[in-house]
């Protein structure tokens, strides 16, 4: 009886172990490819489905269809227009060329073939602006020496003032999430960057005469840059002093996952706060982890500013008088979750080790 019970003890220590562990590295963070695909199942209507067939497609193949694949690349900056107007399916030194400048710009393995981390990359929804526009390489950054944010060129940014006004479509919304819901996301959204920089947002009722103009918008709606259903891009903005951010209509909008259950959400804060960072002049980043990073997974969130937002923002404005850059790196450091939940893990691991030995022997 008493062997049986510690066996059955030993089992609990193991299953509970890999319990854990799971439920700290949940599957859905890294983006992998198997984890792209499956996240997506529920909806089998996504935008760049397709481009799973293309993987391990090699230089000199030919496979039906990947003109659609040269056309994403052309769309986001790495691949200039054929003189014919239209793409092969043949795989070259061309499109190689153009996947390497992704794989860079994207912070991914440079392997110049399309691997599946490349495919979960270029499947994954993101945002609709362009990433190829002149990089800020400066090396002079004394807090961090990969910094990889971006301007547009000419690095336009506002200069009207310091309160900038902002204001919601009252006609170009979405009808499940209520008004008040929205209006608090978007607060919150503007307040992280004006944390950062001297700069107010007040939110306004005058939808015409507000400096920044915030709305949901379905397929062609006429500013050149059609939406195009669920997930592939999820939203886009105008460079300073322009001031339109637009949110894809088609997409499944969260404001908080414990009550939208669809697999194929987005999460709304997450995408307005990247947004603001274009309506104030940021292009995108090459840090995975940053604000700025151009894709977002299904029902993922990243709504936090990191250093190299931070950086990028502060060297259009300067800073926020109030901005504490020691405890902005603290507080970083802490929501840095997998280096803080891998300690969580091999506290617990270590713990009911020494619990299980202490009640074997
Ligand atoms: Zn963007
Ligand atoms: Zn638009």
């Amino acid at each position: 009886m008493f062997p049986f019970f510690r066996y059955y003890l030993f089992f609990f220590y193991l299953l509970s172990s890999v319990f854990l562990f799971s439920s700290v590295f949940p599957a859905t963070t890294p983006l992998d490819f198997t984890t792209a695909t499956a996240a997506f199942d529920a909806s089998n209507n996504y935008v760049w489905r397709n481009f799973a067939r293309f993987l391990d497609a090699g230089k000199g193949s030919e496979v039906t269809g990947m003109s659609e694949l040269k056309k994403y690349l052309n769309r986001f900056g790495y691949l200039p227009v054929s003189p014919e107007n239209n793409f092969s399916d043949f795989v070259d030194d061309q499109f190689v060329s153009a996947l390497i400048l992704y794989q860079k710009r994207l912070g991914l393995s440079v392997t110049g073939k399309l691997d599946s981390e490349t495919i979960a990359s270029i499947m994954s929804p993101r945002c609709g602006m362009s990433d190829l526009i002149k990089i800020n390489d400066a090396t002079t950054s004394t807090i961090h020496s990969t910094r990889r944010y971006a301007f547009f060129n000419g690095q336009p940014r506002w200069i009207r003032g310091s309160t900038l006004t902002y204001a919601l479509s009252p006609d170009y919304t979405i009808e499940y999430l209520t008004s008040s819901e929205i209006r608090n996301v978007v607060r919150r959204s503007f307040s992280r960057w004006s944390a950062v920089i001297p700069l107010n947002f007040t939110e306004s009722l005058d939808y015409e005469s507000s400096d920044i103009r915030i709305g949901f918008y379905q397929g062609d709606h006429g500013d050149g840059e059609a939406f195009d259903g669920v997930l592939g891009v999820l939203a886009h903005a105008f460079s300073p002093e322009n001031g339109r951010l637009h949110l894809d209509a088609a997409e499944r909008w969260a404001v908080d996952f414990e009550k939208e259950k669809s697999k194929v959400a987005v999460d709304l804060e997450s995408v307005v706060t990247h947004e603001i960072g274009h309506v104030l002049g940021l292009a995108h980043s090459a840090v995975k982890e940053a604000v700025m990073y151009p894709s977002l997974s299904p029902r993922g969130k990243k709504v936090e500013l990191r250093m190299d937002d931070v950086e990028g923002v502060q060297a259009l404005y300067g800073s926020n008088p109030n901005f504490k850059l020691d405890s902005f790196l603290e507080s970083e450091k802490s929501t840095n979750t997998g280096s803080s939940n891998t300690t969580n893990f091999f506290s617990f691991f270590f713990f009911s080790l020494f619990f299980f030995i202490f009640v074997w022997f």
